[in-house]
């Protein structure tokens, strides 16, 4: 990456359910930065596949889809909205199993080649700071990031927060929460399978970078760790 002038850049990574979207939304509304969130674009990269009926196996064939359609991919920063191929996918985003075919296809490499350059200039392209979340953000797409977070939380926590959000996304659907509601122990299940999917891919696994900072969110509230991230980011001189 060049030294061209750009947006300062504080990239966030961890494990599923460890709060990154949830936490980076809110700091940047709070202090006027872009928030990029790049699982929503594996996310609808996995969707996209399985809506045409592609096999999520089938390398070649999903990366052939993404190759058309990588100039297609838009993501609004201010109302958190994923378009790719003029559909808006946000709603559909949030689902297990939008997370799961996004675990699948993220091992792909040319899915992660395509993918590299479409969250690079949405980050560059940020008018202020970008707050970036995801897997590999500060030891492949920006490893000269501002500053690098890896979020942490421990499993049963991490599991609560996601069966939160799957309730509230339920009741706002118009659905019972106890309909969409699986059991705590499924949904450990669900994000340790997806962890140990993406720590042991070869293609840029979830890892800390050395130069990351440990946030461990666990016993915090949601207003708590907003709090404690914009300190840190107000500590390293970026605010
Ligand atoms: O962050 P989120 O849970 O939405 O990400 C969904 C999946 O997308 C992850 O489990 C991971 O496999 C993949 N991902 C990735 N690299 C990123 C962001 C997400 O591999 N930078």
């Amino acid at each position: 990456m060049t030294d061209r002038k750009r947006p300062i850049i504080v990239a966030v990574d961890g494990p599923a359910g460890s709060g990154k979207s949830t936490i980076c939304s809110e700091v940047s509304a709070k202090i006027g930065w872009s928030y990029v969130n790049t699982g929503a674009l594996y996310r609808g990269v996995g969707l996209l596949a399985r809506d045409r009926g592609i096999d999520l196996e089938d390398e070649s064939a999903v990366g052939a889809m993404l190759e058309k359609l990588a100039g297609d991919i838009r993501w609004d920063y201010n109302h958190h909205q994923l378009y790719c191929g003029g559909e808006n996918l946000t709603l559909r985003l949030g689902t297990a199993e939008a997370g799961n075919a996004a675990s699948f296809i993220a091992k792909q490499q040319k899915v992660r080649q395509l993918l590299l350059p479409v969250q690079r200039n949405l980050a560059i392209n940020a008018p202020k700071g970008a707050m970036v979340d995801g897997r590999d953000i500060g030891t492949v797409v920006f490893p000269d990031a501002n500053l690098k977070v890896f979020m942490t939380a421990n499993l049963e926590e991490r599991a609560r927060r996601r069966l939160k959000q799957l309730d509230a996304k339920a009741l706002a659907h118009g659905n019972d929460a106890a309909d969409a509601r699986d059991s705590l122990s499924a949904v450990m299940d669900d994000i340790s399978r997806r962890d140990n999917q993406d720590s042991k891919r070869g293609e840029a696994p979830l890892r800390k970078a050395d130069d990351a900072v440990e946030f461990d969110t666990s016993g915090y509230s949601q207003s708590e760790a907003v709090d404690a991230l914009i300190a840190l980011i107000r500590s390293h001189g970026l605010l």
